[in-house]
């Protein structure tokens, strides 16, 4: 009796020991999931970053970080973060110029903008460049910084002018952000193709899934339009985008688009009439643009610098 007895104890407590270490499983597999889902890691112009701003940003940010004193001695400060950055964000930035292009502005009128874009020594970044020339290294762009952006090409049909354009501005060795309407099917030639710009510096934003006006849109579609879009972006080339276009710049003020945005990694929203300063601490980043002249790439500038004018 004694020995079953026994048995029966010993029996109890590797149920117990089982039932422990099976908990502590379970917690470990839970919060190791749960750290992979709430930080996603972005690449920016070959350097890796949290995409977890709020993080990114209370370690960049010296404020917000815990007096040198306060903190335990046995706490070392590299381990407050993974991806430690030294250089706080700028506060504040103006807007950089920023012209919103589509197919029907054409090679021809490509060329001009390009001369036009030498004649005034402006230079051309995208807002990966943005982000990481600048916004990372404590910077606001500077004055003659231009973006451009090329709206509305499709991964299952890329008209030949969407090409021409952008040959137009590697031959004059500038760079401008494609955005992308990523509806299926997709071919495949036109991935290799967006990868081999990718490489040469240009940028690849989210233009959504359907190019549908998200003010339209319930909760759930505007989170299918901007997450399905990033993985579609992530899923076929090197970088996931740090953009979104907004389809018609409708959406810059929705506090579902903006919170959906920022969720799914987003840094910046690029709308039409909204954004001439975005500020360090404020994810995401709200971007104006405007638009060109279909006469005068010089009247281009003109308006660009009239719309911009907080420079
Ligand atoms: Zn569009």
């Amino acid at each position: 009796m004694r020995s079953r007895g026994k048995f029966k104890i010993i029996n109890k407590d590797r149920q117990l020991v089982i039932l422990v270490l099976l908990s502590l499983t379970v917690l470990a597999i839970f919060s190791s999931a749960c750290s992979l889902s709430s930080s996603r890691e972005i690449n920016i112009n070959g350097e890796t970053k949290s995409a977890d701003l709020s993080e990114s940003l209370s370690t960049m940010t010296p404020t917000t970080q815990p007096a040198v004193a306060d903190l335990p001695t046995e706490t070392p400060i590299a381990t407050l973060t993974s991806t430690p950055t030294k250089i706080p964000p700028p506060k504040r930035c103006n807007t950089p110029m920023s012209l919103m292009l589509h197919s029907d502005f054409g090679a021809e009128r490509m060329e001009a903008l390009a001369g036009v874009i030498e004649e005034n020594n402006l230079i051309t970044i995208t807002y990966r460049d943005l982000y990481g020339e600048y916004f990372f290294q404590g910077e606001c762009p500077p004055k003659e910084a231009l973006l451009v952006s090329l709206d509305d090409p499709k991964p299952n049909d890329l008209l030949p002018v969407f090409r021409d354009m952008i040959q137009v501005f590697i031959e004059h060795d500038m760079v401008l952000t494609v955005g992308v309407i990523t509806r299926e099917p997709h071919d495949p030639e036109v991935w290799e193709y967006l990868n081999a710009i990718q490489e040469q510096g240009f940028d690849l934003a989210s233009h959504t899934v359907n190019h549908a006006d998200l003010l339209t849109l319930d909760e759930d579609e505007i989170q299918f339009e901007l997450e399905e879009s990033y993985t579609h972006i992530c899923d076929h080339t090197e970088e996931c985008p740090l953009i979104l276009i907004l389809p018609m710049g409708n959406g810059s003020e929705d506090d579902d688009v903006l919170r959906i945005a920022k969720e799914v990694g987003y840094l910046g929203i690029v709308s039409v009439s909204k954004g001439e300063i975005y500020f360090g601490d404020s994810i995401p980043h709200i971007f104006k643009r405007g638009f060109p002249d279909m006469e005068s790439q010089d009247e281009t500038l003109v308006n660009l610098r009239l719309v911009f004018q907080n420079w």
